[in-house]
């Protein structure tokens, strides 16, 4: 079903008013798709320039969420430092060599940067696990590998996807294991892993 988003600076000035525009075409057709945009840097069109996920040089202090309502816990937030230096890490955060043997990357939503109350907002499609910096969402998830991080597949994401591969893991796969897409193979014992990760 078509969501609410914004158009294109120029349709909304000449038609003033907010257009459709479907799910897919803002985020990507599929999850791969998806997964791509981000490790490409690509801004969906409901951000505006200068909502853009910010790129530094320097690690940045962020919320994140490190659970959702899900499974049945209660949604919890945390924070933590990280890098986000260049367009490629623009969603997924950029690990250096030294800590490679890490088992858990940070991936900023897809959805960073939209303005989801007040004027100007997307109407996109409710908010109700992200984390919000006034009127701007700026929610951030983290995603667990069952190894280190070039090593391993994720196994785990606390963004609210039901799918055992949501478009975070696949991005964050696609950057430090070099496999594109989601065709991972899936563990025998994967559920177990689950549990004793979402343990902790
Ligand atoms: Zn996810």
């Amino acid at each position: 079903m078509p969501r609410h988003a914004r158009g294109t600076y120029y349709r909304r000035r000449r038609r003033g008013r907010k257009v459709n525009v479907p799910w897919t075409i803002t985020y990507g057709d599929t999850k791969d798709e998806r997964a791509e945009n981000m490790v490409n840097g690509t801004v969906p069109n409901t951000v505006i320039r200068r909502n853009y996920p910010p790129l530094s040089n320097q690690p940045i202090e962020f919320d994140f969420i490190t659970y959702t309502r899900r499974r049945g816990l209660r949604q919890r937030i945390d924070s933590d430092t990280g890098l986000f230096n260049d367009v490629q890490h623009r969603y997924v955060e950029f690990i250096p060599e030294n800590e490679r043997n890490r088992t858990y990357v940070y991936v900023r939503s897809q959805r960073y940067g939209e303005i989801v109350s007040g004027p100007r907002s997307t109407r996109s499609n409710p908010i109700d696990t992200g984390i919000r910096d006034g009127s701007i969402l700026k929610t951030v998830y983290v995603v667990t590998f069952n190894n280190t991080i070039e090593t391993g597949i994720p196994i785990n994401c606390s963004c609210p996807s039901e799918a055992n591969s949501c478009k975070h893991m696949i991005a964050a796969r696609t950057l430090y294991t070099g496999v594109v897409g989601q065709n991972m193979l899936p563990l025998p014992n994967l559920n177990l892993q689950f549990s004793a990760v979402l343990k902790f």
